[in-house]
C-alpha cells in the first residue's frame, strides 16, 4: 500500500521539481519530499532534487546541506555532489568525497564510474593536484577503468593541468580510441605549458581540426608572443566564432598591436560582452584610458550590458586619469544595474575615488563593503597615505591587526608611504622592521624605495645614499631616480651629480635623469652645467618625457602639453593666464624659472613656464568650472615648483580649491597652502 502510494507521489514531485524557477520553490519541493518519505527512501529522488540544485539554482551550499542528509547516495548523487564540487572555485572537497565514496566499499548502489573519475580528474585538474590525480589514475587501472575515451580525455587534461605533460603524453599514445576531445586536450596541454613547437606538430596531424583546436593554437602564439603567427592560422580558419576574435584581440593588444586590436574588433561580425571587455581593458592597459571611456560611451549607446570585467577596467582607467565624474557615473551604473559590490568591484571603486582625490567618497564605500579582503584595505591604507592622511591610514592599518587580517606585502607599500609622508623617518624605520620580524615578509624594491623617499624628506641624502648602495636588489634604478628627486627638492648638487652618475650606468638612455640634473644645476644658477646637459642629451639624441595635464570638463577630458597651442579655446585660456600673472604679481609673486631648461633670455623663460600644461589645465578649469567646484588637474609628471607656487596663489587669489595630482602625491591647494607640506 505504501509503496503504490509512493509510485504515484514519485513522478508527481519529480514534475514539480521539473518547473521548479527558483530555491524558494526548491525548499518548497525538498519539504514536501521529506515529509512523504521520498527523500530518504528513494535515492533517485533525493538524486534529481541535488541535480537541480547544484545545476540549476547553482546554490551548491544547500546541494551539500541536502546530500549529507541523504541515507544512502546512489552513484547518480554521488556524482551530482562530486561535479558540483569539481565546477566550483574550491574544488578540494570533491576530493574528500571521492575518498569516501570509495572507503564505502562494498556499498553497490554507490560505485563509481565513468562520469566520477570524470569530475574528480577535473577537480585534481583545477587545484594543480597532480598527485592526488595520480592515486586516482592507479585506483582506475586497478579496475580497469582507464580505457574509454571518456576517462582517457580526463587524465590527459588533469595530466596537462598538473605540469606532468609528458605523462600526459603517453596517455595520449596508448589510448586506443582518440576523439576529438582527445586531441583537443593533449594540444591545450601543450598550448598551457608553452610548448609551441610540439602542439603545431599535433595540431598539423589532427584527424580533424573544431573551432576549438583552432583557437587553442590560436592562443598559443598569443602566449609566446608570436602575434604574426596568430594572425595568419586566424585567416586560415575556415569558419570562426566569437572566441576566435576575442583571443586575438586580446592577444594582439597583449603583444602591443593596440591599433591591430582595435581594427579586428571593428572588422567583427558580432561582438558579445567579452569582446568589447577585452578591447576596454586592452585600451586600459595599453595606457590609453581616453579611448577605453569612448569606447565604453559607445558601448551604452548600443545597449549592450557590460561585464564586471569591464567595470572593473573602466574604473582603473577613471582612476588613472582622474576622472571623477565618469568614475561616479559608472558608480551609479552599478547601482542602477544592482550589480553585486563584491570585494573585486568595491576596491576598484575605492582605489578610483581615492586616485581622484575623493578620499570622502572612497571611505564611504570601504566601510560599506560588506566582504572586504585585503585588497580592500591595501587600496583604502594607500589612498588615505597619497591623499596626505597618514595618521588616518596608520589607524587602519592598526584596526586591520586587531581584525586579525594578515597584511601582504602591498599593505605594507602603503603603511610606509604614509609614514613618509608625514616625514617621519624613525616610524617609517619601525615598521620597514616590523615587516620582516612579525610577518616574515622580505622587502621589494617598492619598500626601499619608501625608506628613501622618507630620508629624502628628512633631507638625510648621505645616509639615503649608503642604505641605496647597499641593497642587494639589481634593479634599484628606481631608487635612485628617488634620490635624485630628493637632490633636486633640497638643491644638492654633489649628491646629484654623483646619484645620477649611477643612474646612467643603469639606464644611460633615461632622458628624464638628464632632465633632472641639469634641473638642480638650474636651480643653482649653474647655467653652463646646464647647457653642458642639454647638450649631452641633444648628442645622444635623447628626448625630455613630455609633460602632460588633463582636467575634465562636463564629462570630456581636455589634454594640455606644455607650450600647447592647439587647444580650441586657447585665446580664452592665454587671457586668463595673464589675469592670473597680474592678479599674483598684486602677491609680490616672480616666476622662479629655474625649472627651465634652456639658457634663454628671462623674459622668454617667463613666457616658457608660463605655459606648462599644469598651468595651462589649471587655467582653463578657471574659465570653465563654477566657482564653488575644486578643480581637479592630473599631471603625468612630477610638478615642478613655480607651477607648484603658482597654484598656491592662485587657490589664494581666486579663492579656488585645486586639487593636483602628480606622478607622486596630491596636492590640495586651500588658500594659498598646499597639503604635501612642500614635499613632493
Ligand atoms: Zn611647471
Ligand atoms: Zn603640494
Amino acid at each position: 500500500m505504501v509503496s503504490s502510494f509512493r509510485r504515484f507521489l514519485q513522478p508527481r514531485c519529480l514534475a514539480l521539481l521539473q518547473e521548479c524557477g527558483s530555491m524558494e520553490e526548491l525548499v518548497q519541493v525538498h519539504n514536501q519530499m521529506v515529509r512523504n518519505g521520498l527523500f530518504f527512501e528513494e535515492p533517485v529522488a533525493a538524486g534529481k532534487l541535488l541535480d537541480f540544485c547544484t545545476r540549476v539554482a547553482g546554490n551548491l551550499h544547500y546541494a551539500r546541506k541536502l546530500f549529507d542528509q541523504v541515507p544512502r547516495p546512489d552513484t547518480f548523487a554521488w556524482n551530482t555532489i562530486i561535479r558540483g564540487h569539481a565546477c566550483s572555485r574550491s574544488p578540494g572537497p570533491a576530493l574528500e568525497l571521492f575518498a569516501r565514496m570509495v572507503a564505502l566499499g562494498g556499498d553497490c548502489a554507490a560505485w563509481p564510474n565513468s562520469y566520477t573519475y570524470t569530475f574528480v580528474l577535473k577537480a585534481c585538474a583545477g587545484l594543480r593536484a597532480g598527485q592526488e590525480g595520480e592515486h586516482v589514475h592507479g585506483f582506475m587501472v586497478k579496475l580497469g577503468a582507464d580505457h574509454d575515451v571518456f576517462s582517457a580525455n580526463g587524465l590527459i587534461s588533469m595530466y596537462a593541468a598538473c605540469d606532468k605533460i609528458e605523462l600526459a603524453r603517453r596517455m595520449f599514445e596508448t589510448c586506443t580510441e582518440r576523439d576529438i576531445v582527445t586531441w583537443n586536450a593533449m594540444l591545450s596541454g601543450y598550448v598551457d605549458c608553452g610548448r609551441i613547437d610540439c602542439a603545431r606538430k599535433l595540431f598539423d596531424e589532427m584527424p580533424t581540426k573544431g573551432i576549438i583546436s583552432w583557437n587553442a593554437m590560436i592562443s598559443g602564439y598569443i602566449n609566446c608572443g608570436d602575434a604574426i603567427m596568430a594572425r595568419k592560422l586566424f585567416d586560415l580558419m575556415p569558419e570562426r566564432n566569437v572566441e576566435s576574435w576575442n583571443t586575438l584581440i586580446t592577444g594582439s593588444a597583449r603583444c602591443g598591436l593596440l591599433d591591430t586590436a582595435r581594427e579586428l574588433f571593428d572588422m567583427m561580425p558580432d561582438r558579445n560582452a567579452v569582446s568589447w571587455s577585452a578591447m576596454i581593458s586592452a585600451y586600459v592597459q595599453g595606457d590609453r584610458p581616453i579611448e577605453a571611456i569612448r569606447l565604453f560611451e559607445e558601448m551604452r549607446k548600443l545597449r549592450v550590458k557590460p561585464n564586471w570585467a569591464t567595470i572593473v577596467s573602466l574604473l582603473s582607467a577613471c582612476a588613472h586619469l582622474g576622472r571623477l565624474e565618469q568614475g561616479k557615473h559608472i558608480h551609479t551604473y552599478i547601482e542602477r544595474n544592482k550589480m553585486k559590490v563584491d570585494s573585486i568591484i568595491g576596491t576598484a571603486l575605492i582605489d578610483m575615488y581615492a586616485k581622484c582625490g575623493c578620499i570622502e567618497h572612497a571611505f564611504i564605500v570601504f566601510d560599506s563593503l560588506i566582504s572586504k579582503d585585503i585588497f580592500s584595505w591595501t587600496v583604502m591604507i594607500s589612498g588615505l597615505a597619497v591623499n596626505g592622511h597618514g595618521e588616518k591610514a596608520l589607524d587602519l592599518f592598526n584596526r586591520l591587526q586587531r581584525d586579525g587580517l594578515r597584511p601582504n606585502e602591498v599593505t605594507f607599500v602603503g603603511v610606509l608611504c604614509a609614514c613618509s609622508h608625514m616625514g617621519q623617518v624613525e616610524l617609517t624605520n619601525h615598521y620597514f622592521n616590523s615587516m620582516r620580524s612579525m610577518y616574515g615578509i622580505q622587502p621589494q624594491i617598492e619598500h626601499y624605495g619608501c625608506m628613501i623617499d622618507a630620508l629624502g624628506r628628512a633631507g638625510r641624502l648621505e645616509e639615503a645614499v649608503s642604505l641605496v648602495e647597499a641593497i642587494p636588489a639589481s634593479n634599484n634604478h628606481v631608487l635612485w631616480l628617488t634620490l635624485l628627486g630628493a637632490c633636486w627638492i633640497h638643491g644638492n648638487v654633489e649628491i646629484g651629480e654623483h646619484v645620477f652618475k649611477k643612474l646612467i650606468e643603469l639606464k644611460p638612455n633615461d632622458g628624464g635623469v638628464y632632465v633632472l640634473l641639469s634641473n638642480i644645476y638650474a636651480m643653482k644658477g649653474k647655467w653652463n652645467d646646464t647647457k653642458g646637459m642639454r647638450m649631452l642629451m641633444k648628442s645622444k639624441g635623447l628626448q625630455k618625457h613630455p609633460g602632460r595635464s588633463f582636467i575634465d570638463i562636463h564629462g570630456i577630458t581636455h589634454e594640455f602639453f606644455s607650450g600647447d597651442k592647439s587647444h580650441p579655446r586657447i585665446e580664452e585660456i592665454c587671457q586668463m593666464l595673464e589675469e592670473v600673472a597680474s592678479r599674483l604679481k598684486l602677491l609680490g609673486y616672480t616666476p622662479n624659472t629655474s625649472a627651465v631648461l634652456f639658457d634663454i633670455e628671462e623674459e622668454e623663460k617667463q613666457q616658457a613656464i608660463s605655459h606648462h600644461s599644469e598651468k595651462l589645465a589649471i587655467a582653463f578649469g578657471l574659465v570653465c568650472i563654477d566657482k564653488n567646484s575644486p578643480i581637479r588637474v592630473v599631471k603625468n609628471l612630477r610638478v615642478c615648483h613655480d607651477c607648484h607656487t603658482v597654484a598656491k596663489l592662485i587657490s589664494k587669489a581666486f579663492a579656488r580649491e585645486i586639487i593636483l595630482r602628480d606622478r607622486h602625491v596630491f596636492h590640495y591647494f586651500r588658500d594659498g597652502l598646499c597639503s604635501c607640506k612642500e614635499y613632493w
